[in-house]
């Protein structure tokens, strides 16, 4: 058998597939705490979370999977994961 690793998505699929109804939680950045670092950008799995013109950071709801390593790794925990509403 080869030993090749198999996923069930290609690598970057997550622009294609808008992943974000899939989602159970999802990140609310508070502004009011954040120190615009980007440190959420960098660590978003998916790279879905951008630069606002104001310096801040949101994420793109169509694909952010609500995974929450954003909220895990903000410094000043500024990212709070609240339930989706269906
Ligand atoms: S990691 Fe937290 S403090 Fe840094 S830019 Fe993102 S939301 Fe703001
Ligand atoms: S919850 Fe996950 S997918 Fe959504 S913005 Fe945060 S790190 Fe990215």
């Amino acid at each position: 058998m080869s030993s090749r690793i198999r996923t069930v998505a290609k690598p970057g699929s997550t622009r294609v597939n808008r992943t974000g109804a899939w989602r159970s939680f999802r990140p609310v950045f508070v502004h009011e705490q954040c120190n615009k670092c980007g440190i959420c950008a960098m660590y978003c799995p998916d790279g879905v979370v951008v630069k606002t013109p104001e310096g801040f950071y949101i994420p793109d709801y169509d694909y952010c999977k609500g995974c929450g390593i954003c909220a895990e790794e903000c410094p000043k925990k500024a990212i709070r994961m609240v339930l989706e509403e269906k």
